[in-house]
């Protein structure tokens, strides 16, 4: 918790930042991705969403959808769907759902909910969507677990870095200028309350990037909107963020293909199977920049400024919902292999890290991972 409380607001209204809170997680990312390694993002989500699932699906009745969203694409499968839904009613609910979801958190569009409160140079409590109140509470407890790790004000590094809505740089930005985008950076000086949902900034030019949960938000999101229309068994994937309930047409637990963490390469690196949960993986190949032949990733160290600079290439997490999921996935991308594995360790966290060796790829995976990898 930080040390400097806002005076105005009384305690119980604030949400607590809990510790004291996830193809590139690009909400609502303009227009097509440019360069090799970037539209990966999209391929990479389209071979794994083949694999999702397997083959032979339709024959128990399947509604097949998928679309662009946040600059990359979703895949929905619902099997078994109850009478009454259709194919073009699901798709326009879907995408409705996906469409409110970018109005209200994305930072690609200039009118969305978030980019005009990240344009206010309000110091005052600011009413928001009780939707996005939740991301930024989620975002919130990633950072007090990960003790900064992971933060949602890294935003303007990631902008000077070229990850965020601006034309793509491909350069290391200055000294300075990383020094300058660091003293805005800072969850601590976030707030937010719940009863009426708003939140307030302790600093006008703190500016809120919430693409490493989006994803995840919009899958559960779009998983609430099937619950409500009555189905039981579906897979939602935003890029690489899953949530999935129920089981596929041959009744059996939805198979997820995690892939190998190489740029440029679409290939398995381990099949697992889950049901009633959500999984996203991060890595730091498939969104980067190379310059002098060292590669720059969207993960950003928020304490250093800079892209992290490990051996971990990619971590996947199951958990209870896809936006976790993210959160996590990404919290434990910018630790890094050694702290990330302790620090999912003692949570008790299902995470996989992939390492980059000599020889290839080495697994780590936690204890509360190995129930799905022993299927
Ligand atoms: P992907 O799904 O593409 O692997 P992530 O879910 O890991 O991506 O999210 C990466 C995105 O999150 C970056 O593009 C950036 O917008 C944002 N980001 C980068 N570093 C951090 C950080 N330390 N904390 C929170 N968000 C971050
Ligand atoms: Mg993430």
């Amino acid at each position: 918790m930080s040390a400097s409380h806002p005076p105005a607001a009384p305690p119980q209204r604030f949400l607590s930042r809990i510790g004291a809170r996830i193809s590139g997680a690009r909400v609502g990312r303009r227009g097509s991705p440019s360069g090799a390694a970037r539209s990966l993002g999209g391929l990479v989500f389209l071979g794994l969403s083949a694999l999702l699932g397997g083959c032979g699906e339709r024959e128990g009745g399947m509604i097949e959808l998928s679309g662009p969203t946040m600059g990359t694409y979703y895949s929905v499968k619902v099997v078994r769907p109850p009478p009454g839904l259709t194919r073009e009613g699901l798709q326009q609910g879907v995408d409705g759902v996906l469409q409110g979801v970018n109005r209200q958190i994305s930072t690609y569009d200039p009118e969305s909910e978030l980019s005009r409160f990240n344009r206010s140079s309000s110091t005052e409590w600011v009413e928001v969507s009780p939707g996005l109140l939740g991301v930024v509470a989620e975002g919130q407890r990633t950072s007090g677990l990960s003790e900064g790790a992971f933060d949602i004000t890294v935003g303007p590094l990631v902008n000077l870095w070229g990850f965020g809505p601006d034309p793509r740089t491909d350069r290391v930005p200055a000294d300075q200028a990383i020094e300058e985008a660091r003293q805005r950076v800072g969850y601590q000086r976030l707030w937010g309350r719940a009863e009426p949902p708003a939140l307030r900034k302790e600093r006008a030019d703190l500016y809120l990037d919430l693409s490493a949960l989006g994803e995840g938000y919009g899958a559960d999101r779009v998983a609430e909107y099937l619950i409500g229309r009555g189905a039981t068994d579906f897979m939602v994937a935003v890029a690489g963020a899953i949530r999935v309930q129920g089981h596929n047409a041959k009744g059996s637990p939805w198979a997820i293909a995690i892939e190998e963490p190489t740029p440029g390469k679409r290939a398995v690196q381990r099949i697992i199977q889950i049901t009633g949960e959500g999984l996203s993986t991060s890595g730091d190949y498939r969104n980067y920049f190379e310059q002098d032949g060292k590669r720059y990733s969207h993960e950003i160290d928020p304490r250093t400024g800079r892209p992290v600079e490990h051996r971990l290439a990619s971590v996947t997490v199951v958990s209870a919902s896809a936006m976790r999921a993210d959160a996590l996935a990404t919290a434990l991308m910018v630790l890094g292999e050694e702290r990330g594995v302790a620090l999912a360790e003692a949570q008790g966290l299902a995470a996989l890290f992939i390492v980059r060796t000599a020889e290839g790829f080495r697994e780590q995976n936690t204890r509360a991972f190995g129930r799905y990898l022993a299927q």
